[in-house]
């Protein structure tokens, strides 16, 4: 286990708890260590250095030393020294004053090496001569004392002895490191033992129940001993991978920092252990002329400042506290525990101070400048999501009274009540799992045949009706409720899509997102694990986004998109032709239709400009190798002259309207097979009623 005091430089302010247990542990150890000292005979041990065998386990246990095996990248699990095999072995053949000598010394090269403060270093040394003293007291009341002279190999009948003294040792050294955890970050240690013991004791037993079969092959052929590298090494590097595996589906890839998720995680934690006098805060970010920076000195540039910022940030706060980076330039913080309004709003200044520092990059000078929102719990919220949301407020109000620091106000909160309680039904449908998906065709021009549906959202609110999307969607993406909807949309279409798939119907079923969804790292993996909970192929589904993404800062969504490109995921652009976006930009990105605007199409045949606009889209579409599809197509006329222009797909009420899942189901078996061209007798009539 590495020490918390890992993440710092400099140690813990005299006087602290945390300084006295360091202290306290530091003193014991090295009384320990001068009692095993005292203990160990010279002669002995020069006679032992002799040997080629001593020089082997020393250079196994240097070696073990100086890199850890990582099982988690929770901040409070460290890793584990793969040297800890040979130090116990070396305790079990030569005896607890070997032992502590050997570890000591690897410990304090390791030191050197990684240049760790001394101490750390200390206190390592402490803490491990304190582990293996436990084990070789639990030995010795098994009458089992050994010493270079007379050097012990275990057999079947000593199980229990090595056994116990392998849990002393895992004991001693999970209690002290958490305990100085838990003092680093004031959180209660049955909290952070039950975070680090599960994992820790799976590495632990691996490696102490290795140690009495080193210890048999060093008494039967020392030079065999270096083969238990290799065992060795298969560990270290799974361990190793799982855990990068895990730390990136935590952390934002450009700043090293927790993401949404952990952030979700470590708030929840800290609802659940907040104590009756104090409070959680949870703080929202955001940069004030970061899209300048981006938009001028181009990307990487803006991605060394995130950077600096990022650093800046993680500096200004307490161990404990959790700096976030939610996607873009928002960052938030977490404070696990605080005592009360006044202090919240000390850290958020003290946050800010750090921000508006001037940054110098590229040869200038950049003042950035940030808006900070606070919400805490149970004053304003009692949830995360809420939390966030409220913070969100809060740091609006920062922003539009340019105060720099705001704590949400209930009365200043800017959604108008009724925006706030549809917000609230909203969330309940979500959770009630009240919302629908109603389900259009998309229908090919040339064949007639079904190209696949679209999933349009659909609620029918208890007291006021039918709610059209254009009324909540963006109302949602204002709010952190849109990540819950889209997921929400996400799940059902996915469900949906699998029923039909399962039975035949193979139709790929087309979800909205909206711009701020693509900022959500979580979103390919959401499609990944669904994907594959259903067994469909990624194909099945397809995201379409408005054509703003083109327009916005792109950088940080593309990750996302990326994300998305590698699990096969299609894409298609909505609305174009609204936004006056670049159309080369569509090339950049992985995309495979374009869904051109309603307000064009039913245009057509009215205004030659509207035509005429439909028709460079359809070329543009066309020579980029996509698939353009035509939206609000609502008369055989226009269907006609799309046809004419080359466009691939059409969609509107000439063919049928949204429908719940059953009636579209019904539709799509009538119509997959012979679909008849558009232009033959393919009239609204007859369409409208199925
Ligand atoms: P959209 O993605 O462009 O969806 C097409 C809209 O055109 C739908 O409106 C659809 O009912 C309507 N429509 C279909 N055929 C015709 C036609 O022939 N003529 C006309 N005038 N309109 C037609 P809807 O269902 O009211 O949805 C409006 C918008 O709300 C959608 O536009 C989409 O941006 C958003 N939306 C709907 N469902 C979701 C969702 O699940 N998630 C997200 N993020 N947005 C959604
Ligand atoms: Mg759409
Ligand atoms: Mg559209």
């Amino acid at each position: 286990m590495t020490d918390p005091t890992d993440t710092r430089d400099t140690g813990p302010r005299a006087g602290t708890p945390l300084w006295a247990f360091l202290a306290g542990i530091t003193v014991i150890g090295f009384t320990a260590l001068v009692v095993a000292m005292l203990r160990l005979d010279m002669s002995e041990l020069v006679e032992l250095a002799r040997t080629p065998l001593f020089w082997v386990l020393a250079v196994l246990v240097i070696l073990g030393e100086l890199r850890p095996v990582m099982v988690s990248s929770a901040a409070a699990v460290g890793g584990t020294y793969p040297s800890t095999m040979f130090t116990f072995a070396v305790l079990l053949h030569f005896g607890l004053p070997c032992a502590v000598l050997m570890q000591g010394v690897a410990v304090a090269m390791n030191g050197v090496v990684t240049r760790k403060s001394w101490h750390r270093v200390m206190f390592n040394i402490a803490q491990s001569t304190l582990a293996l003293t436990a084990a070789g007291v639990v030995l010795g009341t098994f009458g089992i004392v050994p010493s270079p002279a007379l050097p012990w190999v275990p057999s079947g009948g000593n199980l229990l002895a090595i056994g116990l003294a392998g849990i002393a040792y895992f004991a001693t050294r999970a209690t002290l490191v958490c305990s100085a955890v838990a003092l680093h970050e004031r959180r209660s240690l049955s909290r952070v033992l039950r975070a680090t013991v599960g994992p820790q004791s799976l590495v632990y037993a691996g490696l102490l129940g290795l140690a009495p079969l080193v210890v048999v092959v060093m008494s039967h052929s020392p030079g065999l001993v270096p083969l238990f590298v290799a065992p060795l090494a298969a560990v270290y590097f799974t361990a190793t991978l799982s855990m990068r595996r895990d730390h990136q589906a935590m952390h934002d890839e450009l700043t090293g920092l927790p993401n949404r998720k952990l952030l979700i995680v470590s708030t929840e934690e800290a609802l659940a252990e907040a104590r009756q006098d104090e409070r959680v805060g949870l703080f929202l970010l955001d940069l004030d002329r970061f899209k300048e920076v981006n938009d001028t000195m181009g990307h990487p540039v803006g991605d060394r400042l995130l950077q600096m910022v990022a650093h800046r940030l993680t500096h200004s706060v307490r161990p404990g506290d959790v700096v976030a980076r939610l996607g873009g330039d928002e960052f938030a913080v977490l404070l696990p525990s605080i005592r009360d309004t006044h202090a919240a709003r000390e850290v958020a200044a003290r946050l800010r101070a750090a921000l508006t520092e001037p940054v110098r990059l590229e040869g200038m000078t950049f003042d950035v400048d940030g808006s900070v929102g606070i919400a805490l719990y149970p004053d304003h919220a009692p949830d995360f999501e809420l939390l966030l949301q409220r913070a969100d407020v809060a740091m609006y109000l920062a922003k539009e009274g340019r105060t720099g620091v705001e704590l949400y106000q209930p009365d200043k909160d800017r959604n108008s009540p009724e925006r706030l309680s549809l917000l609230g039904d909203l969330r309940r449908a979500i959770d009630n799992r009240e919302l629908r998906l109603h389900y259009q065709p998309k229908v090919s021009l040339g064949t007639g045949a079904v190209q696949g549906v679209e999933a349009l959202l659909r609620w029918r609110h208890p007291a006021n009706g039918p709610i059209p999307p254009s009324d909540f969607v963006p109302l949602a993406e204002q709010s952190y409720l849109m990540r819950q909807l889209t997921a929400y949309v996400i799940d059902e279409a996915l469900e949906q899509a699998a029923r039909w798939w399962h039975t035949g119907l193979r139709v790929q079923i087309s979800v909205n997102i909206s711009a701020r969804d693509l900022l959500d790292s979580a979103l390919p993996e959401r499609l990944e694990v669904g994907l594959a909970k259903y067994g469909l192929p990624p194909a099945a589904i397809q995201l379409e986004v408005t054509e703003r993404i083109l327009t916005g800062d792109q950088a940080y969504t593309q990750e996302t998109i990326k994300a998305l490109a590698t699990l096969g995921v299609p894409l298609a652009i909505d609305d174009f032709g609204t936004g006056y976006s670049s159309l080369i930009r569509l090339q950049r990105l992985a995309i495979s239709e374009v869904k051109i605007d309603a307000s064009f199409v039913s245009r057509i045949g009215e205004s030659e400009d509207e035509e005429r606009i439909v028709r460079s889209i359809v070329d543009l579409v066309r020579s980029l190798g996509l698939r353009s599809v035509a939206e609000g197509v609502e008369s055989d006329e226009v269907a006609i002259r799309l046809a004419d222009m080359g466009c691939d797909v059409a969609q509107g009420w000439l063919f049928c309207e949204p429908m719940p899942a059953a009636d579209a189901a019904a539709w799509l078996r009538d119509h997959t097979e012979a679909m008849p061209k558009v232009g033959l007798g393919y009239t609204p009539e007859i369409t409208r009623t199925a």
